[in-house]
């Protein structure tokens, strides 16, 4: 277990694949989905979804494969592109940010994002952080004639420079550890389910455009109509200096559950856990002695938020494995977790009662 999750979250982090441009990513996942023995099926939007049949209750389990970026807003005449941002991406990271751009006949073009020569910067630049629109990517070129011709053109997505590693003990680094860990974690769930002789009906669905609008889960889970939605993706990391006071999140013990998110911004929007779901998991990680992890914290929110308000209301959960440094170009998870989480998956799936009451009255 633990070799093939490895291998599938540095393959899938190797490959590009922004918010609505999932093609490459969702590729890779088919083949594997067949290799397994599966037929995955597909919507207008990407959404690829396997069925296990079963008894009730329905369940929905899914993740995002989708990955946040840029998009060519410009090409200058002096060949350099002008972009906009798809999903959070930190503004404070970019200079100097070694990116992929995706040409119209899939060739990978690689690039930078420029900076100004740290010798002609002034002392009172040195501690400001540019916004996106004073920033461009240089991929050498030299007009916007030859920019084109390379089949780069207004709406062209750009990603970080995709990167994987292992470092020290299975520490897991580079691009899209958000959500590829998640999607090879699904991957193993389903070689699990594939073998399995009774249990709940289980959707295994990996979803688009959740770094975009966090509602590109929305029209599968119309179409499947879950009584339970179980999420799976990053849980923030506070064992890092700068993060000491946000959590109790730990690297490398454990998976965890989100007791509550909200994401503060805007959106107004969260999940607060079904409680006997929470309730079924602790009892899941306590049999199995999966140590599990809890966060509740805003700025942060997943499709959840909306998934769980289809078909007369969702009981929903979010379930994943701690990161560190999200939404960079350097993302850090442990692969121990990964297989935890795998773990705790396959089991509480298993041993899900067939009576399980969701009603609260
Ligand atoms: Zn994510």
């Amino acid at each position: 277990m633990i070799e093939r999750i490895r291998e599938d979250t540095l393959n899938l982090m190797k490959i590009p694949g922004l918010s609505g441009h999932e093609d490459l990513v969702r590729n890779y996942i088919k083949e594997e989905l067949k290799q397994i023995g599966l037929k995955p099926i597909f919507d207008k939007f990407g959404n690829t979804a396997v069925t296990f049949p079963g008894k009730s209750p329905r369940v929905m389990l899914f993740t995002h494969m989708d990955q946040l970026g840029l998009i060519v807003r410009r090409i200058t005449n002096d060949g350099f592109l002008k972009f906009e941002r798809v999903g959070g991406v930190p503004e404070k990271i970019l200079p100097g940010q070694a990116v992929s751009a995706i040409a119209k006949n899939g060739k990978i073009l690689s690039g930078i994002i420029g900076t100004k020569s740290h010798h002609a910067t002034q002392p009172e630049e040195k501690y400001q952080v540019s916004g996106y629109r004073d920033l461009y990517i240089d991929l050498g070129m030299d007009s916007a004639d030859e920019v084109r011709s390379n089949g780069i053109e207004i709406g062209s997505a750009v990603v970080y420079k995709p990167s994987a590693e292992i470092i020290a003990d299975d520490k897991i680094t580079g691009t899209s550890v958000d959500d590829r860990a998640g999607c090879a974690v699904l991957l193993e769930v389903a070689r699990q389910l594939s073998s399995r002789s009774n249990g709940p009906e289980v959707n295994i669905v990996f979803t688009v455009q959740e770094e975009f609008n966090l509602r590109g889960a929305l029209p599968i889970a119309q179409k499947i109509k879950p009584e339970i939605a179980i999420q799976i993706d990053l849980l923030l990391a506070s064992d890092t200096p700068e993060m000491r006071d946000f959590g109790e999140i730990k690297l490398g013990k454990g998976p965890g559950l989100s007791m509550f998110s909200f994401h503060g911004r805007g959106t107004l929007n969260g999940v607060i856990p079904h409680p006997v779901l929470v309730d079924h998991f602790e009892q899941t990680a306590s049999n199995e002695n999966i140590n599990l992890q809890k966060s509740a914290h805003i700025g942060a929110l997943t499709d959840l938020s909306y998934v769980q308000l289809v078909e007369g209301g969702v009981a929903s959960i979010d379930i994943g494995f701690p990161i560190r440094y999200s939404h960079t170009a350097q993302e850090m998870c442990d692969l121990k977790d990964l297989v935890g989480l795998a773990k705790l998956l396959s089991s509480a799936l298993n041993s899900l009662p067939e009576n399980i009451n969701l009603i609260r009255d």
